[in-house]
């Protein structure tokens, strides 16, 4: 299978609308984060999250085919984008498969209430959800939810196979580490280098790479405290700052 990092940035996305600071001006390409999001490619097409940058993430790596969608938590930074499936429905003709929590399905039917009652209006998107009660196959992909927390919040990580994406995360219950014995490849959330109440600073999130020993770790979600180089030399040997458009070939 193929993992297409879509975005590696955090709510606000680097750069930060009307900041001025050395990171949101840089030249540097991969300073430039649209919000967190994950396509992965095998025998069908699976984004894990719609974030608010889902139209250009969907046009930047032409992506054509989608056939379903997998949800982390309800933050607004990884579900606004829903509304542009509505083209992949239009061009399939048929519905879009969902996945998410219950949790996290109640609140999607609240922010998007209009696609859960009455009649449809035409060209809303057509989402299908299944609620996430444990594993879950979508193709030739299995996929193991994993129990993280996010603040006080508990939200899903997932693992296929040898990989595993937990984007906003702060602690990593016994069980969940558990789940993760084994993994080779990880995606994990670490937001800054200053201590924040819901999410791993990064050098949290390396430590939390080594304990994991994962053959190779790329953070997510970070925001614009972090030059992606300065960080990179920060990180221990098998850990590194992911970047958009950052393509993992897994076999
Ligand atoms: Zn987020
Ligand atoms: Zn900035
Ligand atoms: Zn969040």
């Amino acid at each position: 299978m193929q993992v297409t990092f879509l975005g590696t940035g955090t709510s606000r996305g680097i750069p930060t609308v009307g900041c001025q600071c050395k990171v949101c001006t840089s030249t540097n390409p991969k300073n430039k984060r649209l919000r967190s999001s994950l396509l992965i490619e095998s025998d069908v097409n699976v984004v894990i999250d719609t974030s608010v940058d889902f139209r250009t993430q969907m046009l930047q790596h032409n992506v054509t085919k989608l056939d379903a969608v997998v949800y982390t938590h309800c933050h607004m930074d990884h579900i606004l984008g829903l509304d542009d499936v509505y083209p992949f429905n239009m061009w399939a003709g048929k519905t879009t498969r969902a996945y998410a929590s219950p949790t996290t399905l109640k609140e999607i039917q609240i922010t998007f209430r209009h696609l859960f009652q009455g009649e449809l209006y035409p060209g809303v998107p057509e989402l299908e959800f299944e609620p996430i009660e444990g594993d879950f196959q979508i193709g030739d992909l299995e996929f193991e939810p994993l129990e993280v927390l996010h603040g006080k919040m508990p939200i899903l990580g997932f693992r296929v196979g040898r990989f595993a994406y937990i984007t906003d995360v702060s602690h990593i219950p016994e069980k969940a580490l558990r789940q993760l014995e084994g993994v080779e490849y990880l995606a994990l959330g670490g937001l800054r280098y200053l201590s924040h109440p819901k999410h791993f600073t990064l050098s949290e999130a390396a430590e939390m790479a080594q304990q994991l020993q994962a053959r190779e770790t790329y953070l997510v979600h970070m925001n614009h405290d972090v030059d992606h180089e300065e960080g990179n030399t920060s990180m221990p040997e098998s850990v590194s700052l992911a970047y958009d458009g950052l393509i993992l070939e897994i076999a």
